[in-house]
């Protein structure tokens, strides 16, 4: 039986473009899934709210046509995708590539995997799917009243220097609010880093590392009554009067402490980190933020590649991010065994 790629978001992705491709083999194929995920119980007309099935025209697969008013309806219509003219499947492969691609791409790369003709379609295309990842996200994270916590640090980014004297220059500081979650114990099995893993993920450019600035940073990021971690740096004192629970740990330089109280955040800077060196010959400053936010988009996603692929086409069903339910199954951590919870 072929896989549901209609209705669940989790199900494997594709590995492979060809594997996409079976998927998604023509514009008709990509055109019934955008009307599937649009109507789940069939076409309902949004001019006159007639519900029948519509004309189809073999030519024009991203257009059907109401039998009552005879109007015609773009599947196209309220996503990135919108009025132009590159075929369905070019967006389809375009936003897998993107989704998958944990590295990035250039234009270049992405007009010859896509075999494109023209690079102006190649950066046009490459630059509205990138908008969807380099929006801030606006609602905050964390779980209070449950065991889970949020780890708060910040670190130094960037530091190229060229002709300015001995030293670091050009440095940037990163504040960073991830969720920790406890999964639960398998039997007979012993979990890496306590069975914790990372939830949700917020990153943001800091000004500097005063109490104004890092405190501003957790109250726009994280849900008031969670409880945070963080070192013993004093400019998050004020934590607890803010409605927090705050648990400073005192680092001093410790890197035992901080490995054991904030492993995850810990881990995160150094994929960020080898990510921005890897990819993009490091970034300026000005830039960051965008890259921070792109890096943000794809780690919260990265159970659910479906959805990142979905949220770049701008189509529905997005959901910002997994539920406790579905990261607590322990699905993620075990992909390969049918899941306990
Ligand atoms: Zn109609």
């Amino acid at each position: 039986m072929a896989p549901d790629i209609h209705l669940h978001a989790d199900l494997p992705f594709p590995k492979s473009l060809p594997e996409f491709q079976r998927l998604f083999p023509t514009d008709t194929a990509c055109a019934t899934y955008l009307e599937r995920i649009r109507w789940e119980g069939g076409f309902v007309c949004p001019h006159c709210h007639h519900a029948e099935e519509p004309f189809r025209f073999a030519a024009k697969p991203g257009v059907l046509r109401c039998r009552k008013c005879r109007k015609d309806v773009a599947l196209t219509g309220g996503t990135v995708m919108e009025r132009t003219h590159t075929p369905l499947s070019v967006w389809f492969w375009a936003a897998y590539l993107v989704a998958s691609h944990t590295a990035g791409m250039s234009a270049v790369q992405f007009q010859r995997q896509l075999g494109l003709s023209r690079y102006e379609t190649a950066f046009q295309i490459l630059h509205k799917l990138r908008a969807g990842m380099v929006r801030p996200v606006a609602d905050r994270i964390g779980r209070p009243q449950t065991n889970d916590h949020v780890e708060v640090d910040e670190t130094w980014i960037g530091g190229v220097t060229r002709g300015e004297g001995r030293g670091v220059h050009n440095q940037v500081l990163v504040a960073a609010a991830v969720e920790v979650r406890q999964s639960q114990p398998v039997e007979g099995k012993k979990s890496k880093r306590g069975g914790r893993y990372a939830g949700r993920l917020r990153l943001q450019v800091m000004p500097d590392r005063t109490a104004k600035s890092l405190v501003t940073f957790v109250d726009n990021v994280v849900e008031p009554g969670s409880m945070i971690i963080t070192d013993a740096w004093g400019s998050y004192n004020s934590l607890k009067d803010r409605g927090y629970e705050h648990l400073p740990v005192a680092e001093a330089g410790n890197s035992d402490v901080a490995e054991e109280f904030l492993p995850i955040v810990h881990l995160i800077f150094s994929n960020l980190k080898g990510w921005l060196r890897g990819c993009h010959h490091g970034v300026s400053p000005q830039h960051l933020q965008a890259y921070l936010n792109e890096f943000t988009f794809r780690f919260n996603r990265r159970f659910y590649p479906f959805n990142a692929f979905r949220s770049l086409l701008g189509i529905g069903g997005e959901v910002s991010a997994p539920t406790y339910a579905e990261l607590y199954s322990g699905m993620w951590q075990h992909p390969t065994a049918s899941g306990h919870g």
